[in-house]
């Protein structure tokens, strides 16, 4: 079998930024990154994909050009860890053993948990800006839609950039107000959560978004099954009497964020707690069963937002615990939960959402949080991605640095 003193599990935005971090931090380390794909996504971008603003060739690189040169790439896929002997297990059989485990493979997407979506995705107007290959043809769908029913779906959190299902809502609509097309719209937003967003002082102006495209939130509706031939969606809310009723709605387009859950080979592990997610102490990182093992990034359990934008903080905290652990110094750093969420509510248009645990906004830049800005839609555009692929995947620390604790 083959031994690395830091093995990670994932080469997305997390492995990749936490592998460059740690050799930045020490260039001798011997790191190497479990990953079988062959490309690497900046997903954020994404959501602008869907709205026309951004070339999805610009978001996807080769997975080989993004790893950092001092470290090894394992390209395959873990199927089991074994945090009792130090060892992972691949699909091909081939055992792996570490120092220092870091457990970083994203969430699931449950594209087969909607009867119907799969065969429907990609045509009949039913899209995802959850899928590089599908983001083009929310574009295609918003610029070809003259009239009718558009419908916006959000699965119970959490959920990769929960802003993101209602961002799809906001640009599809402005493309139509601008093209004086959205007095012939219906939109509906059918969220399977109970609030619009988790933070609850960002909601009113969100709500009054929704209220200037003129759009129907419906809280608590579900999306449970689609028929794309037919354009029919059918969705599961409480009624008052607390039964379970089933509703079916027309639609002309149709955005669908699929459900999101742990990766079964996580959450049939050791590794998980009762949810599925790999289990953290919130703070350090450090999983609290097996000390030599780490969670990053959108596959572990500390309740902070799903996002790019944590996971810089994330990165700075882990590299410094890894390493002072492996001095056997006290772990020096605390993540304090930041996360932040770039809601586009217009073209040209963006609310930061920036905030940490329990909800507590942690404003970057000193204008309102809550209320949208001009600037913050140029920097999504322009300067979050260069500072992703320039400063975050090169091991480079922007704005990043959390305070020390210890
Ligand atoms: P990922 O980047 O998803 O990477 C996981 C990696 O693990 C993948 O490369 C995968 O191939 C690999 N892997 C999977 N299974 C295995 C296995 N068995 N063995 C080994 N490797 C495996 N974030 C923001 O900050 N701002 C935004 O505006 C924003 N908008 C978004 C919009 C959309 C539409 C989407 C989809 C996401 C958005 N995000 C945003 C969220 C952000 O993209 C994710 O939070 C981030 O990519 C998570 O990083 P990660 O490393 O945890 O997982």
């Amino acid at each position: 079998h083959r031994h690395h003193d830091v093995l990670i599990i994932g080469g997305g935005s997390g492995g990749i930024a936490l592998a460059a971090s740690l050799l930045k931090r020490q260039p001798d380390l011997d790191v190497a990154i479990v990953e079988p794909a062959e490309h690497h996504f900046y997903q954020p971008a994404w959501t602008l994909v869907g709205a026309g603003e951004y070339d999805v060739k610009k978001t996807k690189r080769q997975m080989h050009a993004v790893i950092p040169a001092k470290a090894k790439w394992i390209k395959a896929a873990v199927t089991r860890f074994q945090p009792e002997q130090n060892t992972v297990i691949c699909a091909t059989g081939e055992v792996l053993t570490y120092q220092q485990l870091v457990v970083a493979p994203g969430l699931a997407l449950l594209w087969d948990s909607i009867p119907g979506l799969v065969e429907t995705l990609g045509k009949n107007g039913v899209t995802s800006n959850y899928r590089a290959d599908l983001a083009p043809y929310t574009w295609e769908c918003v610029q070809n839609l003259q009239s009718g029913v558009a419908l916006f779906t959000q699965p119970m959190v959490p959920i990769k950039c929960a802003g993101a299902p209602q961002k799809a809502l906001y640009l599809s609509a402005d493309h139509w107000q601008k093209n004086n097309r959205l007095n012939r719209m219906h939109i509906e937003f059918h969220n399977a959560g109970g609030a619009l967003f988790s933070v609850a002082d960002f909601i009113p102006n969100l709500t009054k978004q929704m209220q200037a495209y003129n759009a129907q939130v419906n809280l608590g509706s579900n999306l449970v099954a689609v028929d794309g031939a037919a354009k029919k969606a059918w969705f599961e809310r409480k009624n008052a009497d607390g039964q379970i009723e089933r509703i079916e709605k027309s639609f002309d387009m149709l955005h669908v964020v699929p459900p999101q859950k742990p990766h079964a080979f996580v959450k049939d592990s050791p590794l998980s707690n009762a949810d599925g997610w790999v289990e953290v102490d919130n703070a350090t990182l450090q999983h609290p069963r097996f000390s030599n093992v780490f969670g990053l990034g959108d596959a572990m359990s500390a309740p902070n937002s799903k996002t790019t934008a944590a996971i810089r903080k994330q990165v700075v905290v882990l590299a410094e615990n890894l390493l002072a652990l492996r001095d056997n110094r006290p772990l020096p750093m605390a993540y304090d939960g930041y996360s932040a969420c770039p809601i586009t509510v217009g073209n040209g248009k963006l609310i930061l959402a920036e905030f940490g645990y329990n909800g507590v906004l942690m404003p970057t830049f000193g204008n309102d949080p809550t209320t949208p800005h001009a600037s913050g839609w140029y920097m999504k555009k322009y300067l979050f991605p260069r500072v992703y692929w320039h400063l975050m995947l090169k091991g480079h620390e922007i704005l990043a640095r959390p305070k020390r604790t210890k």
